[in-house]
Formats: C-alpha cells, structure tokens, sequence
C-alpha cells in the first residue's frame, strides 16, 4: 500500500483492519455500499466484473476502489466464495449519527468456502466439510496423522486418526473438505487438492494441551474423556483445537453449533483409496461431464442406490458408500433392517411418504441455533418434525413384532430411541402463520389468538385504518367535495387531497402541507392523531412478531443437541429405506456374509452398467474366489467385458459391506479389510506425474498395504510401458500378491502369457470372457468361462470400431510378421516354443530389453541368428564364449 501520513482517518482505520485481514478481501461498510480498496478491489473488479474507480486518500495517491450494494451482497458473496476467496465483512458497529469522529467498524464475520452458510453456495446432497489436518509432534509415540472435520451447515463434527500415506489420503478423500487447514511446513495429503482451499496455520495451534482446554470449554465439559476422547487422541484433539479456533476468527461473535466431536477409531470402517473410489465410480463418474440429475452424477453407485427422500438421507448414502464397514454384526444390524423393510412393504410405502416432506432439519436446526434461520425456515423446520409421528408409526409398523433371527435389526434401534419431537414441533407450527415472509415485518409472522398484546395492536392498527376511511367519508360530507381523498406518502404522511378546481370549497382548519400540479394536500388534527396511532402500532406490532420470533427460534435452537440426533435418525431410516426400495426395483438379494476367506458370486451384475442397458440384457457372470482358487488372471478380447466383471465383484463387496443388498442371484461374502481397484494406464496425467510413474506407485501402495484379508482388482497393470517390460511386471507382482500376500485377486489382463502363472502358482486361476468367432469376425458374448485366452483380437475390435479395410489388412500382416519373429527371439534364446509351460516362462522374463522392433520386422531373420542357433554354449570355454559374443555383436552392428 502506498501512501502513509497523508491518509484520512477513514484510510487509516481501514488499513488498521485490513492488516489483520491479509488474506481475505474486506468488504468495508460505508453507508449503503460495501467498499473494497487496492488489490481486494482489483480483485473483486476481475471476479464481480465491477468498475475499478479511484478515490483520492487524502494525499497526492489515488486509491483504487470498487463498490457493492449491501442489498445486493448476497450474491457478490457467492460469486467470491466460489471463486475459493475468503471474503471479511466490516461492519459500522456504531451508528453513524452519534459517533464521534470516524464511526467504528469491525469485522463482523469472514465467510470462507469451508465456512459458508449461504443455500445457494451449498449442495443438499452433500455436505461441505472444513478439515483440519494435524501430524504428530516429533516427540508423539503415535505416528499416526489426524483429521478433523466440520460441517457448520449441519453442525457435524468428526475426527479421523490414520496412518500418513494412503489411509490418511483415503480419510481426506472421503471428506472431500472445501477447504482444508494445513500446519504450516508440514506436509499435506498426498490427494489432488483441485478446487480446495487450502489454508495454512501456525504448528502452535494445533497444541493438544490447549485444545483440550479449549475444546472443554468451548462444549461445556470438564474434560473430553466423556465424548470417548482420552489422553492417547492428542493429534486428533490438536486437530480438532485448530479447527474451532480457526471457526471463532472467522465468527468473532459467536462460533456455529457443532455436536461434540465423534472420534472414528480406526478398524470400524474400511479406508477407500482415492483410485478405489474413482475408479469404481462410487459418487464421481471418472469422466466428470457425464450428466448429472439432482446433483447426483449419473453412472456412478450413488446415482443408482440414491433414492433416498431427504437431504439428510442423500449425505449419509454418500458417506457410507465412502465408508463400508469391516465387522459382521454392525452390517448384519443394517441388512436386517433392509430386510425387513423389504418384507414390509407397505410400511416401506407409509414411511417413505412420511419421510418425503421432511426439509433439511439438521441444517435448519443449525440455522436456528445460530439465530439464522428466518420465519419461512422455522416453519419449515416445525413441519418437517411435524411429519416424525407419522415416520414413527410406519417405523413400529416394519419392525414388526420381532426380528427374523434375534439379531437386532437398525429398525429396533432406531424405533426405540426414537424422538418425535412433538414438544419442539408444537410451538413453531402453533404460533407461525402457515407461510411466514422471508423477513419479519413484510407480512404477517405470528398467527392471531397467539398472544394479546399483538392482537391488541393489530385491532388498533385496523381501527386506524378504519377510522382514516370514516374522516375520508366524513370530510366528503362536511365539504361537499366528493373527489376529495385521503391518501398517504412516506414524507408528509396521512393527507387530505384536493384538486384545484375544489379549492374554494376548503374549510379554514385545513393546514397546506404540498402543492402539486392540479391540487393540494392538507392535514387536520384528526388526521394527524389516527396517523399516529396506526404508524405507531405498526411499528410496535414488527417489535412484537419480532420478539415472538426470536423466543421461538431460541427455543428450537436450544434443542439442537436432539435435533442433531433424530436428524441422523431420520438420515438412516431413509438410508435403509432406500436400500430396501432399490433391491426390491432392481432384483437385488441380501448377500451372507462370513468371516473366511470365500468370496462366491452367482449370477453378478454390475449395478451402474446393467442400469444403462435394456432390462435383462446385461448378463449375469459367477465368480468364486477360495483360499485354494484365489487369484483368478482374467482374459480375453478388448470389449469383452473384463472391467465390467472386475468392478462388478468389487462393487458387489463394497456393497454387502455397506449393509445394501446386492446385485446377484445369490452371493456369499467373506468380509474385506480393504479394496483396491488399480486400472492401469488412466489419465492421470492432471496429477503431474507420467501416466506409468503414477501406475507404478499406486501398484506398490498396494503391495505394501494388502493383507490376505483384502480383496485387489487390478485391470491392466503394466500396460503404460513396453511389451516385455509390462508382462515381466505383471508377472511379478502377481507372483507376490500370490505368495507373499496370499488375498483374492482378480488381475483382468490383454497379456495372455500370463496364462502361464496358472501352471506355476497352486491357487491361481484362468478365466476367460467368451467370445465367438465367425469367419475374422467376433461377437462379444460376455459370459466368463474357465480358461485363458490365447491371443488378443485387438484387431478384430479395430474393425469394430471402423478401422479402413486397408489398415486392417496391413495390420494382420504385421501381426503375422511380428509373431514370426517373437517365434525367432524364442529359438534364438534357446527355448523350445512346444516345450511345456514351465520352460517357456523363461522366455517371457529372460529378455529384459526388447529388441529394436524395425530389426526385423520388414526383413527376414537377420543372418546373425542362424550362427546363433549353431552354437552350444556348453560345449564352449569362458572365453571362446567370449569372443563369439563379441565377434556376433560386431556382426550384428555391421
Ligand atoms: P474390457 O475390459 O474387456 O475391454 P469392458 O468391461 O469395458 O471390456 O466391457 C465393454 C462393454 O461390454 C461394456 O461397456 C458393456 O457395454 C458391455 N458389457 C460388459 N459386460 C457385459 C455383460 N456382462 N453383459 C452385457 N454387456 C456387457
């Protein structure tokens, strides 16, 4: 900033905030424009599209300067946020008539995208987290990473602890925060961070001694043990410190409600690494411009199970689908639940209409503690609770006298600590009018017969109306002047008009208060008294309404702690219900889970893909997985079916673990600790990293996190590099997931060599998708059949695709020509190409470096390999070896 001694009072008022403000643009009341100076008004000129003006500062430097309209601030707002800005607000604090000098002003609230509260920058079907990331002190025994996140909107608040690496990456992933608070020179996840906020803040804040303190105080409490938080959680309390003391700079005058913190232990749920969850396509399509109904991207899982009825439903979906569970009985209690809402259809049907007018509680419920909500959203708030008797009885009605097998079903839980909420409810539907105005004072708030006082005013403001219409009639009578009205206007107030052509007809006690054009406007003592009395009333009824209002809202907010949890109640049941409902319209079945190994598949579909096609087309494939049959090389043709199959089992045990039925005849699942889906290849190239680096370490982030107990898909490993290169890496790391890992294994692969491994490792399996060939023609029948592939139709799928004949053509020549020659590389290395599997192996993994492919390919074998193929080497001394080499080489170079 320039300038310094010359600046005006306002200018250095305005600096003095704008310091503790660096990093946000301030929006500087001055009457009824917000303004913004130097780089904010730049800024803001470039985002908003504002004119840049300039004001002078007092001194010789013009000061540039862009305005907005408070009225209009809203959607400025909105437009920053967006843009990912953190935008403080500075409000005058004083009024402007009786202050003394430069009226004061303070930052009354800094909106961030972590911290927004506005509907319009928000997605109902989503929550919008604010996470804290906290790493271990260097003297903390526990290495472990926490994160803490928030939702202001929903007052949700979570702590996560998890290993730095993938399961912390998994954690931040599943938040998908809009803003992320970071240590200051700490490192960061390792997650693309596209369109996050990322804010740094100093180490010291995340001190876990003070963040206890802090965090007691903050929920009343003597200490945090109470909320399952003991003395070992120091990274997640520093997390969680940083976080609240981050909310209250944002909110000097009052930090949202949050729940007291839920700490999530490890080993509940399973951690989802971000190429999982993408490349399953659980709520992000993998490309991102498929078309999106309701804000729930089609062709992802979310978009097929999601028909939930509630925005608490909808973000819960989202966050177990995020989360699947890795123990039996949590997920049987879900199961029964589904199950028994599927048998009770009809109570299905009750509730779901109960639950469908049931609005945002729990973020309403947060507006209202936060003195937000307005009358429209307290009604709303009350009728949506409203509607909790009957989701209750529908509720009792499918649970049903007891459960199928004794186990306790999500239905008998919820059903038992049910809340109606009746005694919140009552009131607000009581007192306000069935659609309240946005804003006390426009229309009417608060019913009539609600509370006397107010009826009082509103009966002497109608009697001032009416008494105005009566001197209106009596005034015509007395004067004869039948045009003569009695109107009123916000300067001069209630008046007598009459035009010009009446004048002589004026009685003496008419005071002139305006002339216009063609009359003049008159009072009268009477006049002046009823106008008193109805302007006064009206005033003192807003003050009333407003009153009224408030003790309602103060009231409702006052129970947010129970709001919260029947919100979350209602956010299952729907949840369950919807599971129920898509099972029953999709054919799915309840899956039975097990604590062993096996994982069998009868009849699986693939949920999203089967969805896209026409009913019944899709076809059903079986698929079973044994510790004695437990890593299954699948291949076959480009077009097969071979991702479908992958995803298909992996969606399948995401699914059961996820207490949603399953798209299958019939399955049987041994619980997964994890799941790693790994397509090879993709684009990830937004990453930074080549395609092949990024593969690669992803493909050893698996070999160093699975466990036998884990399920791994990988779908093309190795192909981003050469042949040779691709199949010797494949190869290897099937060997160890075989050997050293021991867990079930699909590896969907276009090298058939590795068909092979079958023969070498006891518990691997080849699978095949069938197709059939016609002529050079193929048709894809996606049906899986033991047995490998033995080649790769590549071309076949070219011609499908519309390759020119001539291409075509000269492609199978090519082919021909190079199969000729890996023929020769066979022989050349010593290796019988009849000779049994076992041998050939050899011959896959010995050649390291491929050989420059123009060699060969459009001449026949080089003259070399016939001597090569007359040498014994046994027969041969060190050093003869030797010098044949050399000599060959010389040869070969020539
Ligand atoms: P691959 O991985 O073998 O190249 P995909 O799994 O991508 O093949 O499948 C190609 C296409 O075949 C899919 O987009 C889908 O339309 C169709 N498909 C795959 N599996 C099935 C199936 N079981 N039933 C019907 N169509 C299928």
């Amino acid at each position: 900033m320039s300038g310094g001694g010359g600046a005006t009072p306002l200018m250095q008022q305005y600096r003095e905030i704008k310091a503790r403000h660096q990093d946000a643009i301030l929006l500087f009341r001055m009457g009824d424009f917000y303004e913004m100076f130097y780089e904010d008004a730049e800024i803001a000129s470039r985002v908003l599209g504002l004119t840049l003006t300039a004001r002078n500062n007092g001194g010789a430097a013009e000061v540039p300067l862009a305005g907005v309209p408070v009225k209009a601030i809203a959607d400025y707002l909105r437009r920053l946020v967006r843009h990912g800005h953190r935008v403080a607000i500075c409000e005058q604090v004083e009024d402007p008539r009786f202050a003394k000098g430069i009226v004061k002003r303070e930052v009354v609230e800094t909106v961030t995208p972590g911290a927004a509260f506005a509907d319009d920058l928000l997605d109902g079907h989503r929550n919008n987290f604010l996470c804290a990331l906290a790493v271990p002190s260097p003297r903390a025994a526990d290495r472990r990473a926490a994160l803490a996140a928030a939702d202001l909107t929903t007052g949700e608040f979570r702590l996560v602890v998890a290993e730095p690496g993938s399961e912390l990456d998994a954690a931040v992933a599943r938040f998908a925060p809009r803003e992320l608070l970071v240590m200051r020179g700490a490192d960061g996840p390792a997650v693309p961070l596209d369109g996050v906020l990322v804010t740094e803040r100093e180490g010291w804040e995340f001190d876990p001694s003070m963040a206890r303190e802090e965090l007691a105080r903050h929920f009343g409490v003597l200490s945090l043990e109470g909320f399952g938080i003991g003395v070992g959680d120091d990274t997640a309390v520093g997390a969680a410190g940083a976080l609240v003391r981050y909310l209250r700079e944002l909110q000097p005058t009052g930090v949202p409600q949050l729940a007291p913190p839920q700490l999530e232990r490890a080993g509940g749920t399973m951690p989802l690494d971000e190429m999982t969850r993408r490349n399953l396509e659980l709520v992000d399509p993998l490309r991102p411009d498929a078309a999106a109904a309701d804000g729930v991207p089609a062709g992802t899982l979310l978009a097929v199970l999601d028909r939930t009825l509630t925005p608490m439903g909808a973000r819960l979906l989202r966050h177990w689908l995020l989360a699947p569970l890795v123990q039996r009985s949590p997920i049987e209690a879900r199961l029964e639940a589904v199950t028994a809402l599927g048998v009770a259809a009809e109570s299905r049907q009750a509730l779901r209409e109960a639950l469908d007018g049931v609005r945002d509680v729990e973020r309403l419920a947060t507006k209202a503690a936060a003195a937000r909500a307005s009358p429209r959203e307290l009604r709303a708030l009350g009728d949506s609770l409203g509607r909790l008797g009957a989701v209750e009885t529908a509720l009792r009605a499918a649970v049903g006298p007891s459960a199928s097998d004794g186990s306790e079903s999500r239905l008998t839980m919820l059903a038992t600590g049910w809340d109606d909420a009746a005694d919140i409810a009552a009131p607000i539907v009581g007192a306000l009018v069935d659609r309240p105005p946005l804003q006390i004072g426009d229309e009417e708030t608060i019913r009539p017969g609600v509370d006397a006082a107010l009826d009082e005013l509103r009966a002497l403001r109608a009697g001032g109306k009416d008494a105005i219409a009566r001197i209106q009639q009596e005034e015509r009578d007395r004067t004869g002047i039948t045009s003569l009205k009695v109107g009123f206007n916000r300067v001069f107030g209630y008046y007598i008009e009459i035009s010009n052509a009446n004048r002589h007809a004026v009685p003496d006690e008419y005071q002139r208060r305006q002339t216009l054009t063609g009359a003049e406007r008159y009072v009268t003592p009477a006049l002046k008294e009823y106008e008193e009395r109805v302007l006064t009333a009206s005033e003192r009824i807003e003050t009333r309404e407003r009153e009224l209002f408030e003790t309602l809202r103060r009231q409702a907010g006052a129970e947010i702690r129970r709001l919260q949890r029947l919100a979350a109640a209602v956010a299952e049941l729907d949840v369950l219900g919807s599971f129920a409902e898509v099972a029953e319209r999709e054919g799915y079945v309840r899956p039975l889970l097990s604590d062993d190994f096996t994982l069998e598949i009868r009849g699986g579909r693939h949920p999203v893909v089967e969805r896209m096609m026409p009913r019944d087309a899709f076809i059903p494939n079986d698929v079973h997985l044994t510790e004695d049959a437990r890593l299954v090389i699948l291949t076959g043709p480009n077009m097969a079916g071979k991702s479908t199959i992958l995803r298909q089992v992996g969606l399948i045990v995401l699914m059961a673990q996820v207490g949603c039925f399953v798209p299958a005849a019939r399955a049987t699942v041994g619980i997964v600790d994890r799941l790693f889906t790994r397509v090879g290849a993709s684009d990830n190239l937004v990453r930074g990293q080549s395609t092949f680096m990024v593969e690669m370490s992803e493909t050893s982030a698996i070999l160093h996190t699975a466990t036998s107990r884990s399920l791994v898909l990988l779908d093309e490993i190795g192909r981003g590099t050469s042949t040779y290169d691709g199949v010797s890496i494949a190869w290897a790391v099937s060997e160890h997931l075989h050997e050293e890992i021991g867990c079930k294994t699909i590896f969907a692969t276009h090298y058939h060599e590795l068909v092979q491994l079958a023969d070498e490792l006891p518990a691997v399996r080849n699978f095949t998708v069938d197709v059939r060939e016609s002529g050079d023609r193929i048709v894809f029948l996606h049906r899986l059949r033991p047995g490998g592939a033995d080649r790769s139709y590549g071309i076949e799928v070219g011609r499908l695709a519309g390759l020119p004949d001539a291409v075509l053509a000269r492609a199978r020549e090519v082919l021909h020509l190079l199969e000729s020659e890996q023929l020769a590389r066979d022989l050349a290395v010593g290796v019988d190409p009849s000779a049994a599997p076992g041998t050939r192996r050899r011959a896959i993994t010995a050649p390291r470096q491929a050989p420059t492919p123009q060699l060969g390919l459009f001449a026949d074998a080089h003259p070399v390999l016939d001597e090569l193929r007359a040498l014994e080497p046994d027969a041969m001394t060190p050093i003869e070896a030797l010098t044949t080499l050399a000599r060959l080489v010389g040869r070969a170079k020539s």
